[in-house]
């Protein structure tokens, strides 16, 4: 398996920087997955540096030689079959400008295209190891701070989708209706709230009781009500069905909310999929009782 992998500075800096503490957590796990790292500049000269993860690496050059654009052409399917990528870690900042560059924009649209994972915290890194490891039959060997990421009891889970994946959000939320109860509580922008609570109350939930508490529909700022949840860490993940394939009116709202969660890297995920959603999903049965 491939990943492509690269860190803002903050991520990287530092004794105890986000991108060092997932190589050291995750180091067995990465390697047992067998897992090569197509790590950016920076990324790739701090584990070096650290001499951690050195057998996985394999450079793509820094941002002035187009490390980042040649993960967005491997993103989706590459020159060759062999360099082709099957998802992205990238430990974002989100008041690094660079954030706001077309290649950042295009690495995580390819990956919603494809329906390939992009991770971009340093939770959802330590998480999302844990999944791919569930998913190989690895799962005892998932990193063991991973534990708390999966303790879903208490948390609080954001839904949103656009209007031509709200289908596939209700076939996914009925699909694990007893999981994604399990959180504390659930939040959803108003129309994707609105399909929820129908599908929950046609399930048995209790009639006077909504399954999710919706806020504005998304064009009306639903989505930056969430946002606000998420910096108050009140919301730890977001599942978010994206449509990349239409242009969005509320384009800002999206990315704000996006922006948020990159803002509470330390304990917020965020799945931009219908596929990352459903292999975290079936990975968390298998996790609860091994973790
Ligand atoms: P909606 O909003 O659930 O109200 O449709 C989702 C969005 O468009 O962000």
């Amino acid at each position: 398996m491939n990943f492509g992998l690269a860190a803002h500075r903050l991520h990287r800096l530092g004794h105890d920087s986000g991108l060092l503490h997932w190589a050291r957590t995750c180091a067995p796990g990465l390697q047992a997955l067998g897992l090569q790292l197509h790590a950016t500049g920076g990324a790739h000269d701090a584990l070096v540096k650290k001499a951690l993860l050195s057998e996985q690496l394999v450079p793509v050059g820094d941002g002035r030689d187009g490390g980042l654009m040649r993960l967005v052409s491997r993103m989706a399917g590459g020159l060759t079959p062999e360099s082709a990528l099957d998802g992205m870690f990238f430990l974002i900042d989100p008041v690094d400008p660079t954030s706001l560059y077309p290649e950042a924009q295009a690495l995580k649209r390819q990956c919603v295209i494809h329906g390939k994972p992009f991770v971009a915290t340093v939770a959802g890194a330590i998480e999302w190891v844990a999944v791919e490891l569930a998913s190989a039959g690895l799962a005892a060997q998932a990193p063991p701070e991973a534990k708390a990421l999966f303790a879903l009891e208490g948390q609080s889970l954001a839904l949103i989708a656009h209007d031509a994946r709200k289908e596939q959000m209700v076939d996914f939320a009925g699909t694990h209706f007893d999981l994604l109860s399990r959180f504390a509580s659930r939040v959803a922008t108003g129309t994707t709230g609105s399909r929820l609570n129908e599908m929950a109350w046609s399930r048995g939930w209790p009639a006077d009781t909504p399954w999710v508490t919706r806020y504005q529909s998304g064009p009306l700022g639903g989505d930056a009500q969430i946002a606000e949840l998420v910096l108050d860490r009140r919301v730890q993940k977001v599942i978010f069905f994206e449509d990349p394939h239409v242009a969005r009116q509320h384009e800002a709202d999206i990315q704000l909310l996006e922006r948020a969660v990159y803002s509470a890297a330390a304990s917020t995920t965020c799945y931009n999929t219908p596929a990352m959603a459903q292999r975290w999903a079936q990975a968390v049965n298998t996790l609860s009782g091994t973790l």
